[in-house]
């Protein structure tokens, strides 16, 4: 995929912003040809704490914004709660085009799309990344285990610390995985507050090499075993 003219290469973008006019019209993946737009992320090029979903839905579709419509407003309270708005952190999806139905985007749509997701990591270089429920935390920590077990723990991947959440549309589903949701979130306001103050915490995974199209996240830092929860919600992958 080259941009016209130019005759440079996505891998070679030096901004957010040439690699969206890189991506704007991607068919590297089924999923381009039914998409409305695009879902390539937004926020702050240079935040230092980045969240990341699974994929668009409905709304994200119509709109090109990821975490717009109901999720997408409780996001901004969990933000909010932490003196955070949503122009002062990246979000961002694990593939960038909807996934019909909204059902898990397959092995071979993840593959042809999640290089592009690390691009953005590479560009936007946050400290901080948390994963969105079950998929986008198994896709990114590599791991088996699932939100369940994981969630509000952080896991060292180089010089980046991983903390994988519930995912909101997971929490406005279940009323008790709100409160943790937004327990969570207070956790995440220490590591930040921590990584403010230089020390980046504790984090419990060891640290691996971090970067371009290699697979990131290659070292079993995390254990594996634990399950997603039963039911419909496994089916979205949201925990
Ligand atoms: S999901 Fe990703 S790889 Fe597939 S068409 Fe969309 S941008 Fe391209």
């Amino acid at each position: 995929m080259q941009e016209g003219g130019s005759g440079l290469s996505w891998q070679e973008a030096r901004s957010l912003e040439e690699l969206e006019r890189f991506l704007k019209g991607c068919l590297r993946c089924g999923l381009g040809r039914g998409r409305t737009n695009l879902v390539f992320g937004t926020g702050d090029p240079f935040a230092r704490v980045m969240f990341v979903g699974e994929g668009p839905g409905f709304y994200e579709d119509k709109q090109g914004e990821p975490f717009v419509g109901q999720a997408g407003q409780f996001l901004d309270q969990l933000l909010a709660s932490i003196g955070l708005r949503r122009e002062q952190v990246y979000i961002a999806n694990c593939v960038k085009c909807r996934p019909p139905g909204n059902r898990d985007p397959l092995p071979e749509e993840l593959e042809a799309c999640t290089p592009f997701l690390f691009k953005q990591v590479e560009l936007i270089a946050p400290r901080i990344i948390c994963t969105l429920g079950n998929f986008a935390t198994r896709t990114l920590l590599q791991t088996t285990a699932g939100i369940t077990a994981l969630h509000g723990r952080r896991f060292r991947r180089g010089d980046r610390v991983f903390v994988p959440l519930f995912h909101p549309a997971a929490a406005l589903h279940k009323p008790p995985l709100k409160s943790i949701l937004i327990e969570d979130f207070q956790l995440l306001r220490g590591y930040l507050e921590e990584d403010l103050g230089g020390g980046g915490g504790e984090a419990e995974a060891s640290s691996s090499g971090c970067g371009g199209q290699e697979p990131l996240f290659s070292e079993s830092g995390v254990e594996a075993g634990e399950e997603a929860a039963p039911g419909e919600a496994r089916q979205l992958g949201l925990f």
